[in-house]
């Protein structure tokens, strides 16, 4: 049986059941552990502003939408976050989707089909991953941040582009690269200044997947392309609602021309109810956190820790130190079981970080995943690389 061989392999996953709010601090299993798993960068989920808005918003608009954005469900919150989204990244316009993994399969699919070129770092979240499958366009992957063959690829498409075989009433073939500002399970950042010269060069479109971005990199905290000053040049801004802006859902930011487009072709916006109007609210109220003071404080606070953490264990665990790109931080451990076991000590010293495995990392390159936020304290974060570097040292000796 598929299961079986599942749990053979050592592969075998569990939901946990978590009886707290989200926080650096939660109970599970009728125990407090300190949490090192969750993408509440800034500590906005639990915010009583963001809260008090999902309230009032409930108060207002009641529990539910009542039908997809394009019947009756368009609802002012609604509204009122794409005008606040589009304000906070400085584009004309944003749509937002019930999701980030809707955001993509719905935008990608509107943007290329059959006779189209989809190009995608191997590294890309699944979403991306799915949404290039079933778009119909030619899929092609270039090798995690490497330029020389994405421009290989880019040569090729824009060549094929122009092949003479092409009846000439068809629509000129449209290239999309999409790739991620910081990578989720290795937490680097792409090269964006040169993969937004090359899209240039070559008539492409660039859609940049913000996830992991969003209200922490850059001056106005928009995320890795306001901090490289390329945001003017990203055709199609994606992120999600759901990770440092505390609240659920996903949002695409751009021209008003790409944002009209999405509403009538992005099959994940049109036939799906619109999100609840609490989500829509505790957003808008997360972003609008983020663009004053507030934003400002915590993502100091929380680069201030990631500084803290690869310093100490460059220090402590030189060959397993993550470097201070991002606040996703992952322990190379290497084999699968490794992995778990040493997140099962973890566990047993009351830190709870996941073993990310195969299949959401390739087989043998195991590790552990830590991610920082605002809301731990400088104490927590230093117990952690305590911890780490206990359970990293008799792995060094292994070696
Ligand atoms: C989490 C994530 C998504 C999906 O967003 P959800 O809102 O969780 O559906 C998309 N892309 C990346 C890079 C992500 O990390």
């Amino acid at each position: 049986m598929e299961l079986a061989a599942i749990r053979e392999h050592g592969l075998l996953r569990q939901l946990r059941r978590i009886d707290s709010p989200q926080s650096p601090r939660i109970t599970f299993d009728g125990r407090r552990y300190l949490n090192f798993s969750s993408n509440d960068y800034l500590g906005l989920a639990g915010h009583p502003s963001v809260c008090d808005a999902a309230t009032r918003a409930v108060a207002n608009y009641g529990a539910g939408s009542g039908s997809a954005r394009l019947i009756c469900g368009s609802l002012a919150p609604h509204h009122q976050l794409e005008e606040t989204l589009a304000a906070f990244k400085g584009t004309e316009a944003a749509l937002t989707f019930s999701s980030g993994y809707a955001t993509a399969l719905g935008t990608i699919g509107a943007l290329v089909g059959r006779g189209d070129v989809i190009i995608i770092d191997r590294l890309v979240h699944a979403s991306v991953v799915d949404a290039a499958r079933l778009c119909g366009a030619k899929l092609r992957v270039f090798v995690h941040n490497d330029m020389t063959q994405l421009e290989k690829i880019l040569r090729w498409a824009d060549t094929r582009r122009s092949s003479p075989s092409r009846t000439p009433a068809a629509r000129r073939p449209r290239i999309l690269v999409v790739t991620e500002s910081v990578f989720s399970m290795d937490g680097d950042c792409a090269p964006l200044r040169n993969i937004v010269e090359l899209k240039d060069r070559y008539g492409a479109w660039l859609m940049l997947d913000e996830a992991h971005a969003t209200g922490f990199f850059g001056s106005h905290r928009r995320g890795l392309a306001d901090r490289d000053g390329v945001s003017g040049q990203i055709d199609v801004q994606m992120g999600t609602l759901g990770k440092a802006l505390g609240a659920s859902g996903g949002y695409i930011c751009g021209s008003q021309v790409l944002i009209d487009l999405l509403i009538h072709r992005a099959r994940s916006f049109v036939f799906s109810t619109a999100p609840i109007p609490a989500a829509a609210a505790a957003a808008d109220a997360a972003i609008k956190l983020v663009m004053n003071d507030f934003g400002k404080v915590q993502s100091e606070r929380l680069w201030a820790h990631v500084r803290r953490f690869t310093a100490s264990a460059a220090a402590r665990f030189p060959a397993r130190s993550p470097a201070p790109s991002s606040p996703i931080l992952p322990i190379p451990i290497g084999a699968e079981r490794a992995a778990t076991d040493a997140a099962a000590r973890l566990s047993d010293r009351g830190i709870y970080a996941p073993a990310i495995r195969y299949p959401t990392v390739p087989r043998g390159e195991a590790r552990l995943r830590f991610t920082l936020t605002a809301a731990h304290t400088e104490a927590e974060v230093s117990h952690a690389v305590d911890v780490l570097a206990e359970i990293c040292r008799p792995l060094e000796t292994d070696q």
